[in-house]
């Protein structure tokens, strides 16, 4: 059977779905924790192709196939529309380039520098840490179940968040091409998710804290980084908070 084409497959999506437009742009990415997976087109898009996949037998995508698909999928997406709406595709992508200067990527920031530095202390210390974690989630599998879950909980927040948070702001940092409302409004949604990812990250850490005393300085001090982080982000950006998430904030 032949695959569908993601432009096809993105209508019959939407025409059986209560899909919730733009819902996976500001969200964390979490799916498996996710109460909107049902109304998620990006969501519904990878069961689909996974779907296909195994009543088809094929093998699974590697990383740089599903790339090449995804962008001759989206490359024809942007054909189709342009010709519908009468576009010369060439020239108007021209004009664009022009127009608009090279992407700069805001990596040179504090936000972006702090939350790099924030992953690059967790990755060490996870992975220095690595038999003591193991060790107490064992110890707490057999004597009790309200602690595995809470440990298990801030280590999986932990590791999810690591490098969300610099993903994040690093987007809402791009420079504004205009100060057109459209580009304040990715800007606040991408900082808003990164605010709530830190905030998850400081709760996180809070709890692991209590299950190492001996860290206690450690976690302190990472701790201090993102409520920095958090605080310049709220100054930075301060219509974030108030940013209607689709779905998550409706
Ligand atoms: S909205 Fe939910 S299901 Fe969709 S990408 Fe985000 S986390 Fe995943």
């Amino acid at each position: 059977m032949e695959r569908e084409k993601s432009s096809d497959l993105l209508k019959r999506i939407h025409e059986q779905y209560e899909v919730i437009p733009g819902i996976h742009n500001y969200c964390d990415r979490w799916c498996q924790r996710c109460r909107f997976c049902t109304r998620c087109s990006v969501y519904l898009m990878e069961v689909e192709e996974e779907k296909f996949r195994v009543e088809n037998n094929l093998p699974e995508q590697d990383f740089e196939e599903s790339m090449i698909n995804i962008l001759q999928d989206t490359m024809e997406m942007i054909i189709e529309m342009a010709t519908e709406d009468g576009i010369e595709l060439s020239e108007e992508m021209d004009a664009e380039l022009e127009f608009f200067p090279p992407r700069r990527t805001g990596k040179k920031h504090y936000l972006f520098r702090k939350a790099d530095e924030h992953s690059k202390w967790l990755i060490k210390w996870l992975r220095e840490n690595t038999k003591k974690l193991d060790t107490k989630v064992k110890e707490f599998s057999e004597t009790s179940k309200t602690d595995f879950l809470i440990f298990e909980n801030a280590i999986d927040s932990l590791s999810w968040y690591m490098h969300f948070i610099a993903v994040k702001f690093s987007r809402a940092l791009l420079p504004p091409y205009d100060e057109s409302p459209e580009s304040s409004y990715d800007k606040n949604g991408s900082a808003k998710i990164a605010i709530i990812a830190t905030e998850n990250t400081m709760q996180a850490i809070s709890a692991i804290m209590s299950y190492f005393p001996e860290d206690e300085d450690e976690f302190l001090t990472a701790l201090v980084r993102l409520e920095r982080i958090r605080k310049r982000a709220l100054k930075e950006f301060p219509d974030a908070m108030s940013f209607k998430r689709p779905g998550f904030d409706d």
